[in-house]
């Protein structure tokens, strides 16, 4: 299945949250582009799964709770271990939350820190532990994390989780100044709504209707799509997440690449 000279053939990638939607997505194009890649998840049978059907010659599963500091740690080992280095740390991992409350008035602070601990420390531990392997082993490294169009505007999310995203885009920033004298690139990669277990878990609990189906979540991503004609999908999310992990980006750090077909710069109340 990989490529020996595809755009990432001899790169080491971690995918974190790689079992399934936006990670799964960006395993399969980055396996098919030549990287060798770790899958990391809390979800263990689907990602042996996804490592099995990839073949063990370039992919392998590792379980990994991003919120615990010390399965960070053992992931970049693991994969240094077994492959020699890593090249590309993509911190995908996330979730949305189950609390109701869209407003400050009415969060819940518990699930205020549960978001916090895998959308915005889980992901500093990544690039914590990513960043000192490739300095330690002087490669000039990748390093790309899943941000949301709630990086850049409030409104359409959970609160928390609007704040842990633009929480991530300091991260970055600070990440990506840090680190340009190791030769390590930093940047986001922020879509709008895409249909995957995520969003519909979490529209699902909004409703109150277990039964709502990935169509009927789909209609309503559609219709509030600033680009019309094509429905945003994981893939399309993986395409720019290889383009940063990739040297076609090789002078590009720091950056927010906003994924959403126009959404956050279109005032829709003129239309
Ligand atoms: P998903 O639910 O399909 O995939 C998320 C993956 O992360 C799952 O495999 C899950 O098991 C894993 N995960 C969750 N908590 C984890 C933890 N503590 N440690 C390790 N892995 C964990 O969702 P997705 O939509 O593919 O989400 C991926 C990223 O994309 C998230 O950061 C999310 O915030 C972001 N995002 C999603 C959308 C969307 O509409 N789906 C929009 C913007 C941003």
């Amino acid at each position: 299945m990989a490529s020996s000279s595809g755009r990432l053939a001899g790169k080491v990638a971690i995918i974190t949250g790689g079992a399934s939607g936006i990670g799964e997505a960006s395993v399969r194009l980055f396996v098919e582009n030549g990287a060798k890649v770790v899958v990391a998840d809390i979800m263990d049978e689907e990602g042996k799964k996804l490592a099995e059907e990839m073949g063990a010659d370039t992919c392998a599963f590792h379980h990994c709770d991003v919120a615990v500091e010390s399965d960070i740690e053992a992931l970049v080992a693991f994969t240094v271990s077994k492959w020699g280095k890593l090249d590309i740390m993509f911190n995908n991992a996330g979730i949305r939350g189950t609390a109701k409350g869209e407003d400050v008035l009415n969060m819940d602070m518990n699930d205020f820190d549960h978001i916090m601990s895998i959308n915005l420390r889980g992901v500093a531990l990544g690039v914590k532990y990513a960043a000192n392997a490739m300095v330690s082993a002087g490669t000039r490294g990748v390093i790309i994390c899943t941000g949301s169009v709630a990086s850049v505007m409030a409104g359409m999310s959970p609160v928390a989780y609007t704040i842990a995203k633009h929480g991530v885009l300091g991260l970055v920033k600070a990440a990506a100044s840090n680190l340009g004298k190791h030769g390590i690139r930093v940047n986001y990669v922020s879509p709008a709504a895409v249909i995957t277990p995520l969003l519909l878990v979490h529209f699902r609990h909004l409703s109150g209707n277990p039964d709502l189906t990935m169509e009927q979540v789909q209609g309503w991503c559609d219709s509030l799509s600033n680009l019309k004609g094509h429905s945003l999908t994981a893939l399309d999310v993986a395409k720019s997440a290889l383009y940063l992990a990739s040297d076609d980006s090789s002078f590009v750090s720091g950056m927010n690449l906003v994924v959403d077909g126009g959404l956050s710069i279109t005032n829709h109340s003129f239309d």
